[in-house]
């Protein structure tokens, strides 16, 4: 179709600098423009607020344009109620009356206000508020935020599913009923983060040290018997699915080298924190000894930690908790990094992401070329009541709705009677060694 020029200049983006002046009244480039930018009259934002449900907590930014608003995840489920007062007393008095359409500088602006930075109160307060920010400005554009992100690499974000298994009968069960349920990834793990022949009256109990509900981990069967169990699902589950496994640092950093290098002939998908954050200097003895594909970084907090491991090429996936770096801002920077590194992206996706977390997750893993794997867990029906939008599941894909923003949104009243958890249930309970040390995490 032929088109004159101002309308060109309007195709491309240039309608203003094009000269709208000057055009008669009736122009129909005029009106063109003027529905096109309508979405886009001033905005200020008039309130932020977090609201805890369970163990989640989500932070809804509101403007000044009626009914319009955005959500962001801020779920530090160990401390809930001290990102919440960060929130209130910092985050709110500090965003209301700025512009909603300027996420960055909103963010750089925020992220500097408490001159000391990257700690995990303050980033979680701060990605409440950065994928609200991007929830809205999605609203406002009438596009999905991976739109704004560059558009879909794919049609939907593959997952891995957790299994984990008391014994061995039970952990294969689990493998064949994830694969029968569509799942070609799964992460396999025997008990919780260590083995199932671990005393349940280990010896600083017998003489009361510790407190009675810590936990026990001995690192000896553990570091025996995961072997094994790679073994045993290879052989029962076949070749075809992929293998996940997550150390959660419980073993001393030379155990856990020794550990990847044996789990190299089962080819693992990827094995997960063999090191604390504290020890990121083991990584490079690692690389040198095994091409097992490591991932990294669910515990991280900033880019002090990230950026050598990336540009070091000493790790094969991301693994960080979007609202731990700051939201998703930070999460595609980091992205970016990684993409010229060959590193993959797992975000953290566990039961302490709340909905929109997942869905800010998910619309970043549609976008990205280096996407890896997302990891998921079952999210309740009453969740999901809570949140209408939840991004869903299908054979081991996760799902985004169309609708503009991250695409979730909340029922505040539903979320009002399932009430916030007492925060006492969301600690992180002492793990020790057979004497009584503590270990890390
Ligand atoms: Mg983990």
């Amino acid at each position: 179709m032929a088109m004159n020029r101002r309308e060109l200049l309007f195709n491309l983006g240039l309608g203003a600098v094009g000269g709208l002046t000057g055009l008669p009244a009736d122009d129909p480039t005029r009106e063109r423009y003027a529905a096109a930018t309508r979405g886009l009259a001033p905005l200020k934002i008039t309130d932020v607020r977090c609201i805890r449900v369970r163990n989640l907590n989500v932070v809804k930014v509101e403007t000044s344009e009626p009914g319009l608003h955005g959500l962001g995840c801020a779920t530090f489920q160990q401390r809930p109620m001290v990102v919440e007062t960060a929130v209130r007393e910092y985050l709110r008095p500090f965003a209301i009356g700025r512009d909603p359409d300027q996420i960055e500088d909103l963010w750089q602006t925020a992220y500097t206000s408490s001159y000391w930075r990257n700690g995990p109160v303050l980033n979680n307060a701060l990605s409440g508020l950065d994928q609200a920010l991007w929830d809205i400005k999605g609203k406002r554009a009438n596009l999905p935020v991976y739109q704004l992100l560059g558009g879909k690499c794919r049609f939907a974000a593959d997952t891995y599913r957790h299994c984990h298994g008391r014994d061995l009968t039970e952990l294969e069960d689990r493998v064949h009923q994830a694969i029968e349920q569509g799942w070609r990834h799964v992460r396999i793990q025997l008990g919780g983060y260590g083995s199932p022949q671990l005393s349940r009256d280990p010896d600083f109990k017998a003489a009361g040290f510790g407190s009675a509900s810590d936990e026990f981990m001995a690192p000896g069967p553990y570091l025996r018997v995961t072997p094994k169990m790679f073994e045993h699902i290879r052989h029962t589950c076949g070749e075809e699915v992929e293998l996940l496994h997550d150390i959660h640092e419980r073993v001393a950093p030379i155990d856990a080298i020794n550990l990847v290098k044996q789990l190299e002939v089962h080819r693992p998908f990827f094995i997960e924190d063999p090191f604390p954050p504290e020890m990121n200097g083991y990584f490079k003895m690692l690389r040198e000894q095994t091409s097992t594909p490591i991932a990294m970084g669910e515990l991280f907090n900033s880019p002090h930690e990230w950026v050598d491991l990336i540009t070091g090429r000493l790790i094969d996936f991301i693994r960080v908790h979007l609202s731990q770096v700051g939201g998703l801002s930070v999460a595609r920077k980091i992205a970016a990094l990684a993409e010229w590194f060959g590193v993959r992206s797992a975000w953290h996706g566990p039961g302490d992401v709340s909905p929109p977390g997942h869905a800010a997750n998910a619309h970043l893993d549609l976008a990205i070329h280096n996407f890896g794997i997302q990891e998921y867990v079952d999210i309740s029906d009453e969740l999901r009541e809570i949140f209408p939008g939840t991004p869903t599941m299908e054979k081991g894909y996760m799902h985004l709705n169309e609708a503009p923003g991250l695409g979730v949104d909340i029922n505040e009243e539903l979320a009002a009677k399932a009430g916030a958890w007492d925060t006492g249930q969301g600690l992180w309970k002492p793990v020790r060694r057979r004497d009584g040390t503590a270990v890390r995490p």
